[in-house]
């Protein structure tokens, strides 16, 4: 309800305050992949940038031309980054919306070079994430899945079969999600060229993390513009570049290649309409908060924050290898651990009771680690919990049949997947049902919205 009458600021922050106690707590390192923080200080300056930048709109850059610089600022220092000399792009609020325009300009591109595909497909490996299911679903295009190799890793042969007159593009992840694994870029940028289709490149949550990897020495392959036949490219901001959160980027290798991005309305009584984006209004927090992030972390700052998160990766795989019944998954790649073992839903509801935030993953079944330098600090305490977790359920195999393991361990399984998709929806529709609302005490207003 709004209140009849307007709250004092102070009372209104307070509230907020208070509300927050609801919330995880991420703050310990014990909550992966919600939320990146490097420090308290460089999160209070984020802070800082995004109030300044409140209220500016991006909407129409000729009206706001101090962020639009701020906008061209970021583009450029990720095209250095990622290699690409003539690239250009725009940011996003996030790794959906980049994946949505990369998606939309991909179909639009194939409608202006080839009009006869009615049934656009892009072929992927079964690790993409599924901002790209949600973006076929959104646009009209079909997602052609292929496996992947014993590491997770896209399987280059199989997309080379299921490359069709109908394809729009190619689809690879650097890393993907759910083990870390960089995919065979390269060889899928051959591919690419050799069909004469585009190929994007998922770096969403890999774009500010695998450049510093590879800075420090490790050897890495290569996943950015300098591969042949790499048109397109998504990296968060709101991910390693410890931007504040509603930041992304997508990037092109050409101007010519991003034109398809850009929406241009030509009835509207309102005026001409035009928007490189998803968005209309484009909040100028994200983007002031990001440049900050860029420029007060710097090249020794990323370098650092990715130095600590490589270096409790490691010590995380190291100690997780050394644990009876578990076993890791994918390939060390990226700051992201997968790993895998016998029971390991009901471990997972042991590593819960002691108070760790656990991503259970299915296909296979495994827990997933996406580890920052806030974690460095925990990498002691998340081993002996883990240990500690795995002898309860070996003395007591009974641990696997309680709790949310049979429930995570049935979802996991094929056939029932559409009554999965059922249950979640019901469970989400209750979530936003109107039913919690209260019936009494601001009764009258109630009623009286009731009655019209
Ligand atoms: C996080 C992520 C995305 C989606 O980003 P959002 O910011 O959550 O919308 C896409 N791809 C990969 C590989 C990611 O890790």
């Amino acid at each position: 309800m709004i209140p009849a009458r307007g709250r004092s600021a102070a009372d209104v922050l307070a509230e907020l305050r208070a509300r927050q106690r609801d919330d995880v707590d991420w703050r310990r390192g014990r909550v992966f992949s919600l939320v990146y923080h490097a420090s308290d200080e460089h999160e209070q300056l984020i802070k800082d940038a995004h109030a300044l930048y409140a209220s500016a709109n991006l909407l129409n850059p000729m009206a706001f031309k101090g962020l639009r610089s701020l906008e061209k600022d970021i583009v450029d220092a990720a095209a250095a980054l990622f290699n690409g000399p003539r690239a250009v792009g725009a940011v996003t609020s996030g790794g959906t919306e980049s994946i949505l325009c990369a998606v939309a300009a991909y179909r639009d591109r194939a409608r202006r070079k080839k009009p006869w595909i009615l049934w656009p497909e892009l072929v992927v490996p079964r690790t993409i994430h599924p901002a790209f299911d949600k973006a076929a679903h959104y646009f009209g295009v079909k997602l052609v899945k292929v496996g992947v190799d014993r590491d997770q890793r896209a399987d280059v042969r199989a997309m080379a079969k299921a490359i069709g007159w109908r394809t729009i593009g190619l689809v690879a992840s650097a890393p993907q999600y759910p083990h870390g694994v960089i995919d065979p870029i390269a060889e899928i940028g051959e591919l690419a060229v050799h069909h004469r289709v585009p190929f994007h490149v998922d770096a969403c949550v890999g774009g500010f993390v695998l450049p510093w990897l590879e800075r420090m020495g490790r050897s890495l392959p290569r996943w950015d513009f300098r591969v042949r036949g790499v048109t397109s490219i998504s990296a968060d901001l709101h991910k390693f570049a410890y931007a504040g959160k509603g930041a992304s980027l997508l990037l092109w290798r050409s101007l010519d290649d991003f034109r398809d991005q850009i929406f241009v309305a030509t009835d509207f009584p309102g005026g001409i309409y035009a928007s490189p984006t998803l968005l209309g209004t484009r909040p100028g927090g994200p983007i002031a908060a990001a440049w900050a992030a860029l420029h007060a972390m710097g090249e020794a700052g990323y370098l650092d924050a990715t130095a600590r998160a490589i270096d409790a990766a490691d010590r995380l795989r190291a100690g997780i290898a050394q644990i009876p019944g578990l076993s890791l998954l994918g390939r060390p790649d990226a700051t992201i651990v997968a790993y895998t073992g016998e029971h390991l839903f009901a471990v997972a509801d042991r590593l819960e009771a002691r108070g760790w935030s656990v991503d259970r993953q299915h296909r296979p079944t495994s827990v997933h680690l996406t580890v920052t330098a806030n974690h460095a600090p925990i990498v002691d305490e998340y081993l002996a919990d883990l240990r500690a977790s795995v002898g309860e359920v070996r003395a007591n195999p009974a641990l696997a049949k309680s709790g949310s393991a049979p429930m995570y361990g049935m979802a996991a399984k094929l056939p029932l997947r559409r009554l999965v998709a059922k249950n979640v929806r019901k469970m989400i529709a209750e979530l936003y049902s109107s039913s919690e609302r209260p019936a009494s005490g601001d009764g009258a207003r109630v009623a009286s919205e009731k009655n019209t």
